[in-house]
C-alpha cells in the first residue's frame, strides 16, 4: 500500500467535492489534524471510519486503497496482476519444496554412507554389524522416500468441485488416495474434499 498515493487521492477526491480539511474533518467526526495527516502519507484512515469517508468522497475501498480510481477494463488488468502474483508466489512455493526435497535426499545419503562407515570400521564384522547397517539403512531410506513423494507429487491440481486451481500443502501431499492422474485433496477455495485432477508437474 502507498500511503502517500493514497494521500494525494484523498486530497484530490476531497477537493472534487469542494470540501475543505475542515468540512471533511467535521463530516467524519475527527480531527482536521487527523485528515491533514492522511493527505501527506502520514497516516491511514481507521477501518472504521473508511466507509464513511470512501461514501463522502464517492469512492469505493478498493478505490482509496489502491489511491485511484479504478474503471472496469482497468479492474480486469488489475485482477489479472493479483492472479499472476499469486501464481508466482505459488511457483516459489513450489520451487522451495523441491529444492528442500533435494536437500533431505543429498543430507540423508551423506548420513548413510558417513555411518555405514564408521560402523564398519569399528565393529568387526558380525552379525551385529550387518544387523546395524540395515538399520541405518532403513532409517535413511525413509527420509529418502518422504522427499521424493514430495518432489513427485508437487504440481497443480484441479478442484473437481469448484475448478479452483491450487497447490496442495504439505499436509495434502501426504494424503495417500491417489490415482496416477488424480488425487483426494481438499480444495484450497471451497474446502471440499473431490478426487482432483492433476494438471503439471514442474
Ligand atoms: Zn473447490
Amino acid at each position: 500500500m502507498d500511503q502517500i498515493k493514497i494521500g494525494k487521492f484523498i486530497a484530490e477526491c476531497r477537493k472534487n467535492k469542494n470540501l475543505t480539511q475542515a468540512q471533511l474533518s467535521e463530516k467524519l467526526n475527527v480531527t482536521d489534524r487527523a485528515v491533514s495527516k492522511w493527505e501527506t502519507g502520514n497516516a491511514m484512515p481507521d477501518s472504521n471510519i473508511m466507509l464513511k469517508l470512501c461514501s463522502i468522497l464517492g469512492i469505493d475501498v478498493n478505490e482509496l486503497l489502491c489511491g485511484e480510481m479504478i474503471d472496469m477494463e482497468k479492474k480486469d488488468e488489475q485482477l489479472n496482476d493479483l492472479i499472476f502474483q499469486m501464481a508466482t508466489n505459488e511457483e516459489r512455493y513450489h520451487k522451495r519444496l523441491k529444492h528442500s526435497s533435494y536437500m533431505i535426499i543429498a543430507i540423508s545419503l551423506i548420513a548413510l554412507i558417513s555411518i555405514i562407515t564408521v560402523i564398519s570400521l569399528l565393529i568387526p564384522e558380525c552379525g551385529f554389524q550387518y544387523f546395524l547397517i540395515v538399520v541405518s539403512v532403513i532409517l535413511f531410506i525413509i527420509p529418502c522416500l518422504i522427499a521424493l513423494k514430495f518432489k513427485v507429487e508437487t504440481g497443480y491440481y484441479e478442484c473437481k468441485n469448484c475448478q479452483n486451481m491450487f497447490v496442495p500443502n504439505y499436509k495434502g501431499i501426504a494424503v495417500l488416495m491417489q490415482t496416477p492422474t488424480k488425487k483426494l485433496l481438499k480444495c484450497t477455495k471451497c474446502g471440499k474434499w473431490t478426487w482432483c485432477k492433476k494438471l503439471s508437474k514442474k
